[in-house]
């Protein structure tokens, strides 16, 4: 089929030339006896003009029909600066319908009103829209970027297994049942952390691969059951050498796909600081406004809430916004304090404002000069100023303030639009405590290395222990997480002990891995960074199923294909599979 241009690059420059090009009609109006058609292809939009001549031949045409054009590419009298092609028109001479359609039932617009379910009911539909289109094509810049830059470190792209055993990330699996061994299963890979450092064992050295993940977790909106990493192992590395890699991996991603220039090296902070000055691990620094500690300030203090928090071991946490408070009215402060109520589980929010030197607001009779003159130096408030302080356990007034932080960055509009802040976050704890399980579980996964001056306090004081883990955070998303790894098979033995696992449980489970560990393990270490993240912040959307083909809905449903489904009794008889409860009914 001849096609000698593509639509959406026409120019003025082209004035004069004979073209053919093929497309769907986005729209066609009828002005008597001329029809204006905007053909959409891949590439964009033009208008063609169908004269008097010729518009008999696109009289039944409708959206979304398919047409090849013959015509000359004309200067508009009235250009139309919305479009790309706004200073030019086809004048068509000749037009055959290629096919026809019929009326879609959702709207092909960037603007489209059709809800998201119906969108994705039809998603080939959907993804003719230029938006969805152009995310797509994002995302294939982004890997083309990753795989150049990578190839060009010496990095190998390998492919793992899809069908695996079991690997632990802390969510569960997705199960395969096997046909020709009834009762035994496999799993789908939550990410390919075990093949990867075994790819390290087997001395590849440096391994990426862009690796399809599954993870079978509780409904959320920002997850897919299926995600992409872009997942890198290296040998011989350490932290230095992995932030290398990916610091310049994230600079070619961005300034080849959105040509943005990011700053030489990224800030490090490790996580317990992290967490006390933004009540988060993953924090936007795209603004300050960074939690206070007052406990130095009140440790005297004798008004009894505070006293109370202080003699119970908690912390009295306070955030500072300039300029805010006239823009919150009592009724304000209100909505903010239900929702660090609701949400973090805070007893209460306290609040000041200075104004004309003095402070008012809800604990400010509360409070002594002295204390007063303490926080205003400390807080260096000036008029103008507003005063958030939770008094609680560390762990709610970290995670409310945290979250205030960020609510009111947005309310009062501080966060910078097109700034990239990156973050290294290091050191996180080794264990978290799992009440639900009631024993320490790896807060990483178990292959992650302990610092090593804390392995002593591996079975005596796990919370103690901090790991060689990290993420990298970009303007308050985590974009990926990684670790060095263990490489000593009695250290994993110990780890492995240490989250409650027999040493039977762990042959049982590992056994191949830890006897892999037995032939000359490889210091080594890696990251997976989370692709649909990158992309959803390089393309500027914060709903991660703009930037995946075929996205589930919140629900883990696939509406168009009607996915997950019933099988025939033939196939689960072959499996040996009994269905003994079905909750659809
Ligand atoms: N496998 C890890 C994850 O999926 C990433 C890594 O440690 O390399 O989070």
């Amino acid at each position: 089929m001849k096609r000698t241009h593509e639509n959406g690059t026409l120019h003025a420059c082209d004035a004069g030339k004979e073209v053919t090009l093929v497309g769907w009609v986005q729209k066609r109006r009828n002005l008597g006896s001329i029809v204006f058609v905007d053909l959409r292809d891949r590439s964009g939009v033009v208008q063609i003009t169908f004269d008097e001549t010729i518009s008999e031949k696109v009289k039944e045409v409708r959206s979304e029909f398919i047409l090849q054009v013959t015509g000359t590419v004309q200067m508009r009298k009235d250009a139309n600066p919305k479009m790309a092609t706004g200073e030019i028109e086809v004048l068509a001479k000749d037009v055959v319908i290629v096919n026809r359609a019929e009326t879609a039932p959702i709207t092909i617009s960037d603007d489209t009103d059709t809800n998201e379910d119906t969108r994705l009911k039809y998603r080939y539909l959907d993804l003719r829209r230029h938006v969805l289109q152009q995310n797509l094509i994002l995302r294939h810049r982004v890997c083309m970027a990753a795989r150049n830059l990578l190839d060009s470190e010496g990095f190998v792209e390998i492919e793992t297994p899809i069908l695996a055993r079991s690997t632990p990330e802390g969510a569960r699996d997705y199960l395969v049942p096997s046909r020709i061994y009834n009762g035994k299963f496999w799993a789908l890979p939550q990410s390919p952390q075990i093949y990867k450092q075994l790819l390290m064992i087997s001395g590849m050295e440096k391994y990426f691969q862009i690796a399809r993940c599954f993870r079978d977790e509780d409904l959320r909106s920002d997850r897919q059951p299926e995600f992409t990493q872009i997942d890198i192992e290296m040998s011989f590395g350490d932290e230095d050498t992995i932030f290398g890699v990916v610091e310049r991996l994230m600079k070619a991603i961005f300034r080849e796909c959105i040509s943005a220039e990011l700053e030489d090296t990224f800030v490090r902070i490790p996580y317990s600081e992290c967490m006390r000055l933004y009540g988060t691990d993953k924090p936007d620094l795209r603004f300050g406004n960074t939690i206070t500690e007052l406990n130095d300030i009140f440790k005297d203090t004798e008004f009894q809430v505070f006293r109370s928090v202080l003699d119970t071991d908690g912390i009295i946490g306070a955030l500072k916004f300039s300029e805010a408070a006239s823009k919150y009215s009592r009724k304000g402060i209100d909505k903010l304090q239900d929702f660090v109520k609701h949400g973090f589980k805070a007893k209460a929010l306290a609040w000041l404002k200075q104004e004309n030197g003095t402070l008012s607001g809800s604990i400010a009779k509360a409070l002594s000069d002295a204390e007063k003159a303490a926080l205003s130096e400390k807080l260096s408030l000036a008029d103008g100023d507003l005063v958030l302080i939770i008094a609680d356990q560390a762990k709610i007034v970290r995670s409310s303030l945290g979250a205030l932080r960020v609510r009111l960055g947005h309310e009062l509009d501080l966060i910078e639009k097109d700034v990239y802040k990156f973050l290294w976050v290091t050191d996180f704890p080794m264990f978290e405590y799992s009440e639900e399980e009631n024993r320490w579980v790896a807060s990483h996964h178990p292959f992650t290395a302990p610092k090593e001056e804390d392995v002593r306090y591996l079975f005596s004081d796990p919370g103690r222990v901090s790991s060689r883990a990290y993420d990298l955070v970009l303007n308050g998303y985590e974009l990926l997480s990684g670790s060095i790894r263990i490489h000593d098979q009695d250290l994993q033995e110990k780890v492995f002990e240490a989250i409650g696992l027999t040493m039977e449980e762990a042959q049982e489970r590992f056994g191949f891995f830890l006897q892999a560990f037995r032939y000359g393990t490889p210091p080594h270490g890696g990251v997976g960074i989370g692709l649909e993240r990158l992309v959803m912040v390089l393309a500027g959307t914060d709903n991660i199923r703009d930037v995946v083909a075929f996205p589930t809905t919140n629900s883990s449903l696939d509406l168009m294909s009607d996915a997950p489904n019933v099988v025939d009794r033939a196939q689960l008889d072959i499996l040996g599979i009994e269905i003994t409860k079905n909750n659809n009914d």
